[in-house]
């Protein structure tokens, strides 16, 4: 791979350069907030070397320590309202009473007020609340068409809210009664890797639900907003384990998963994913702490496990050991 350069003032010349995290201060609103960013040095005289990737890394690095003291939206999230119902930027602005362009200046990183931020993280919380916002400002959208659209999908999403409990669900109360302290971080993990790994031995997927390439590696998006409210901690399991629908071969993957992986912290398994093609190829050309929230094609895990499969002469679940030793030694 060609290394990249940028332009030192000193040497006056296209270089070469190392990053290096550090902790810095920064100032926004009015407050200082400590943080680590990243700041490349020149390596022919070790001064300190412009990069515009690196200054939005550190923006935005900041930025997320300014929304989590102060409780304000992730970026994540506000991307995922759009998509949640089925709506476009423009007419959710308008659906919510703010200018036309109010929404895609959040959705481009700008901070929002304390006040709209509630008002986002209620209707990215519940369906039932963006439905009486709906109703209730329909005659602020410029078409009925695009009422409609939304309307017709999250009447879905609340069919879907009292329904059976689906596939990943059983497989998540499975995982969280199996495991003593698993935090949202790493029971993505987990997921990701049970999909894979069944796919891997017995060539079909566990459960349909797709899942997005987020910062912190593949994210079953639904499921992060289950169980965002641990934060760090991990989820209480409230319900006991009833009359799985699972069969025999998923509970052997899932048992071989929890105990080679699920032994990680949830820190450590984002650092495997990171190293895998799924996730690398579907964030391609995006650099790392841009959020994103495009979908990891099942063909590229499907693909990926058979090839880890193959590679390291796994048998049986129970090889799946030899991967988790493997890519532990790595990092
Ligand atoms: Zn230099």
């Amino acid at each position: 791979m060609k290394k990249k350069k940028a332009f030192c003032y000193e040497c006056r010349n296209d270089v070469a350069y190392t990053v290096k995290e550090v902790s810095m201060v920064g100032k926004l609103k009015g407050n200082e907030y400590s943080y680590n960013g990243r700041v490349g040095y020149c390596e022919d005289c070790k001064a300190e070397v412009y990069i515009p990737e690196i200054d939005d890394h550190n923006l935005k690095v900041l930025y997320d320590k300014y929304r989590r003291e102060n409780n304000i939206i992730p970026l994540e999230k506000i991307m995922g309202i759009p998509e949640m119902y089925d709506i476009g930027k423009r007419p959710l602005s308008l659906l919510l009473g703010w200018g036309e362009q109010t929404f895609t200046r959040y959705l481009d990183g700008d901070m929002p007020t304390k006040q709209y931020s509630e008002i986002l993280q209620k209707i990215y919380d519940d369906p039932k609340a963006y439905m009486e916002l709906l109703e209730e400002n329909k005659g602020n959208l410029k078409s009925t068409n695009a009422y409609e659209k939304s309307k017709r999908k999250v009447e879905k999403l609340l069919i879907m809210d009292g329904d059976e409990p689906s596939i990943i669900d059983e497989v998540i109360d499975y995982v969280l009664d199996e495991c003593e302290d698993i935090t949202p971080l790493a029971l993505q993990k987990v997921l990701y890797y049970i999909q894979g790994f069944y796919y891997a031995f017995y060539e079909k997927f566990v459960f349909s639900n797709d899942c997005e390439a987020w910062v912190h590696g593949p994210v079953y998006k639904d499921i992060y907003v289950t169980y965002c409210k641990y934060r760090f901690d991990p989820i209480e399991s409230s319900k006991e384990c009833i009359a799985s629908k699972l069969t025999t071969s998923e509970i052997t993957v899932i048992d071989c998963v929890i105990k080679n992986l699920s032994c990680y912290s949830g820190k450590i398994l984002e650092k495997f994913t990171h190293s895998e093609s799924p996730w690398i190829e579907t964030r391609g050309e995006l650099s790392p702490f841009v959020a994103s929230n495009r979908i990891i094609d099942k063909d590229l895990i499907g693909q990926y496990f058979l090839n880890v499969k193959e590679k390291y002469n796994m048998l049986s679940p129970a090889d799946i050991k030899v991967y988790s030793n493997m890519m532990f030694d790595r990092i």
